[in-house]
């Protein structure tokens, strides 16, 4: 039997959770800051939900799904990714119904038969926020901004936010001609993907990561000069908003959407020195995602942040990594009568919110004093045979190495005021 991880799949040990604890706990406070809540949505979907919420002329559904029959017969997918899920919830319980907008954030890993490279997993994890209800530009930049709210606390200070407009189905329809028009003579510079989008879906070419086809696209039409009135105006209200938040970004020419419930802001988060794919995240405006997947027709815009790439891009940048919180207190005994005592003081030592243990291996007491130096304790309670008599404890300071007699009674009170608790 094999007992390594399947490829693409790692542990996270103990040793580095403390990493992920503190990422995901400023997620969670950032996002609700900004009044976002978190919703779970089950961890597999039913396979059409991706078929039409991701797109099915998209890499993600064509190459990468994780997809299954159940014992029932059901086409089953584990979550590429969280926008669909969420769409598919808001429309399940018609939370449309409620006030708007609604704003969810989750967080949680997804999956994707992906070749794995730094800081890219097939089992990997993505925070995301998405809000539905409102077309306001005042949202996309409050999402853009919490995005960037999120890094920054974080301590990331070198980074890029990528801003366009991929415009409406409207002006899209005369941009795609131009696109057309512009690579019918240079189809046969395109890689086999790109070739049968020529006339399919051309604005999935501009971000085709093959170099070829990168090369073949400069001089390109820009889309933006082909938007109309309203989506122009549109964009220009979120860049306004921006300023306002003072949110620095550059516009990016090559970051298109290639599906049509695209609309509008497309955005990207990008940090140098985390390989050749420089994006930690991204997201847009979805305004036909919800009716693609078989809701009322509600707008929504949203992002997702991978998180493996976003710890990479904060080692890589040097922001410091925290350790996760050790134990404070060791409790130690000698024989059989001292245990049920041991039992207590433990028990009593937790309840009050100390961080506590005790030796479970039948250790002699001396490898119960190096156990708690291993542990890196601030305190053990010493209970033998002489403090059972004298209804003391004994308490050592294991920085000082100072140890002294305490009454059993004050005992929880002596170590609280030690701990600055
Ligand atoms: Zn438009
Ligand atoms: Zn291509």
């Amino acid at each position: 039997m094999d007992i390594t991880g399947p490829r693409g799949t790692y542990d996270i040990l103990p040793d580095k959770v403390g990493k992920w604890h503190r990422l995901e706990r400023v997620m969670r406070q950032t996002a609700e800051l900004y009044g976002y809540q978190e919703v779970r949505t089950p961890l597999f979907e039913h396979t059409e939900l991706f078929a039409r919420g991701v797109g099915d002329t998209t890499d993600i559904v064509q190459k990468e799904m994780y997809t299954f029959q159940d014992k029932g017969g059901r086409s089953l997918t584990l979550r590429p990714e969280g926008t669909a899920p969420c769409a598919r919830a808001f429309i399940q319980h018609r939370v449309y119904s409620q006030p708007q907008p609604t704003k969810w954030y989750y967080i949680g890993p997804m999956f994707r038969y992906d070749r794995p490279q730094a800081g890219r997993y097939r089992q990997f994890h993505q925070f995301g926020a998405e809000t539905f209800g409102s077309r306001s530009p005042a949202v996309d930049a409050e999402i853009i901004t919490l995005m960037v709210d999120i890094v920054t606390r974080l301590g990331l200070r070198d980074y890029e936010v990528h801003l366009n407009s991929v415009g409406c189905g409207r002006c899209r329809l005369e941009y795609r001609r131009k696109l057309a028009e512009f690579l019918q003579p240079l189809q046969a510079e395109l890689c086999d993907d790109c070739r049968k989008r020529v006339d399919i879906n051309p604005l999935r070419i501009i971000d085709c990561k093959e170099r070829r086809c990168q090369e073949v696209l400069t001089g390109l039409p820009v889309l933006r000069d082909y938007l109309c009135a309203e989506c122009a105006g549109h964009f220009a209200a979120v860049r306004r908003y921006l300023d306002q938040y003072a949110i620095a970004y550059v516009l990016d020419d090559r970051l298109v959407r290639g599906l049509d419930y695209y609309t509008n802001t497309a955005f990207e988060l990008h940090v140098a020195g985390i390989g050749a794919q420089s994006a930690v995240g991204g997201g847009g405006r979805y305004d036909g995602l919800v009716a693609a997947c078989g809701g009322p027709d509600v707008p929504g815009i949203g992002f997702a942040i991978g998180m493996e790439r976003l710890l990479l891009a904060l080692e890589e940048n040097l922001v410091e990594a925290v350790l996760p919180e050790g134990l404070e207190v060791f409790v130690a005994y000698t024989g059989e009568e001292c245990e049920v005592v041991a039992h207590q003081v433990l028990r009593e030592l937790r309840q009050a919110g100390i961080r506590t243990d005790r030796d479970y291996m039948g250790r002699s007491l001396k490898a119960q004093m190096k156990q708690a130096d291993r542990l890196q304790v601030a305190l053990v309670v010493l209970i033998g045979e002489e403090e059972m008599k004298k209804s003391f404890y004994t308490l050592r300071d294991m920085d000082t190495k100072a140890q002294y007699q305490i009454e059993q009674a004050m005992l929880v009170t002596e170590i609280k005021r030690i701990l600055g608790k």
